[in-house]
């Protein structure tokens, strides 16, 4: 009488479902190529574009998402004290995110860099690509720039967290 439910899966030529299928099903929103571009083909050691890969995919432990499963959390972003902490916050909305970013962007000349434009960026990958993507010098640069300036925002975020440790981002710049 009634014609039993069945699911097709879609990612895999048979329909069956996989697990490789369910994880590579989970990246579609984010082409091969951009991932290739702004993660993998960068100059940065493998621990820091395995954590610009999590990041674009909001998989890294902010705040926002601890929260949602009722875990233990360190409340507002702990960089400004203000915002709730989200991958978007931290990354490229942060009093002081954008603070560090003004003095990377005086060190190394990065005349077209543009912060005020920022908010308009609704996620990471939206603001992650258009920084890779469209600034004047080499790409490649500018992945490994932007990687490696998010690495040291999370560090300086665990620092806080955990260690009770304080730099404010003329340090952090040094360090960078
Ligand atoms: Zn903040």
């Amino acid at each position: 009488e009634h014609a039993e439910d069945s699911i097709i899966w879609k990612h895999t030529v048979s329909g069956e479902y996989t697990a490789s299928s369910a994880y590579n099903a989970q990246f579609l929103s984010i082409t091969r190529t951009n991932m290739c571009k702004v993660v993998w083909k960068t100059w940065a050691p493998p621990n820091v574009k395995f954590l610009a890969w999590l990041a674009l995919q909001n998989m890294i432990w902010t705040a926002d998402r601890l929260a949602k499963r009722g875990w233990p959390n360190c409340g507002p972003c702990p960089l400004c004290r203000r915002g709730l902490e989200t991958v978007e916050h931290l990354f490229f909305g942060c009093r002081y995110t954008l603070r560090l970013w003004g003095l990377v962007k005086d060190w190394l000349q990065l005349v077209s860099l543009d912060v005020a434009v920022w908010a308009n960026y609704r996620s990471i990958k939206d603001w992650w690509f258009d920084m890779v993507a469209t600034q004047r010098i080499h790409g490649r640069a500018m992945s490994s720039l932007t990687m490696l300036v998010c690495k040291s925002i999370w560090d300086e975020r665990n620092a806080r967290v955990f260690r009770r440790n304080f730099a404010p981002p003329t340090i952090l710049l040094r360090t960078i």
